[in-house]
């Protein structure tokens, strides 16, 4: 393991890793999309269940990647679960800034914990290539609720 790369690894990540959440494929998925980081050969495809009231009843994943867009997925399919998607696209906002190391502002309370878990993974922002395998899950999903089907870490 490259030494700057190593510093990066908290022990939360290590365990999302190596033991990742929702890691499967549900059979009444409503939606699924593909994502790719190919700098990094990441290769996800995120699954959502979307509720009558746009809210994600289940999400889950599958594919293989590098400790942090693995980490990262399982943790967002946790925390997305139960939210409605226009909560999960201001999380993503959130998140999206806090990898890049920007400004977050004034964040909802209610987002107070998922933050905080989130956080962990916002030491990417000092290693721009680790950037698109934190955030590849959350581009996955985003595609999926909102109809796209493949995503590509090259335009982001
Ligand atoms: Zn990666």
């Amino acid at each position: 393991m490259e030494d700057d790369i190593r510093e990066l690894y908290q022990e939360v990540i290590l365990d999302h890793g190596k033991n990742p959440r929702n890691f499967r494929h549900p059979e009444d998925a409503t939606s699924e999309a593909n994502g790719n980081n190919p700098l990094c050969g990441d290769k996800l495809t995120v699954f959502v269940k979307v509720g009558a009231c746009q809210n994600i009843e289940d999400a889950a994943f599958e594919g293989r990647g590098c400790a942090i867009s693995v980490a990262s997925a399982s943790m967002m399919t946790d925390i997305v679960i139960g939210k409605k998607i226009s909560e999960v696209d201001a999380l993503f906002g959130i998140f999206h800034k806090m990898c890049k190391g920007e400004e977050v502002g004034e964040t909802p309370e209610k987002f107070e914990d998922d933050i905080e878990k989130l956080m962990v993974l916002s030491g990417v922002k000092q290693f721009p290539m680790r950037v698109k395998c934190a955030t590849l899950a959350w581009h996955t999903i985003n595609a999926a609720v909102h109809g796209e089907h493949t995503v590509s870490s090259d335009n982001q």
